[in-house]
């Protein structure tokens, strides 16, 4: 599993999740996500992959990295 920093807005605890889309061709693909626990900061990650990890993968890099940058902008979803 990935490790999650806090949350940047209110230094509560992160999780990370998946939705999946149905695609034309009868393939799944994956949107992972990472929302806080305590607050509605949310991010999506920035691409669909066709694995769950992987989609988790690239929110959670996104959201460890608006952390460390301190950025104030989250995507809406
Ligand atoms: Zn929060």
């Amino acid at each position: 599993m990935v490790e999650l920093k806090s949350c940047p807005f209110c230094g509560g605890e992160a999780r990370a999740w998946v939705r999946s889309i149905p695609t034309y061709r009868e393939e799944l693909f994956y949107n992972g996500y990472v929302s806080c626990s305590a607050c509605n900061a949310k991010i999506r990650s920035l691409y669909q992959h066709p694995t769950g990890p992987e989609a988790i993968g690239d929110a959670a890099r996104s959201w460890n990295q608006r952390v460390s940058e301190g950025q104030q902008r989250l995507a809406e979803d």
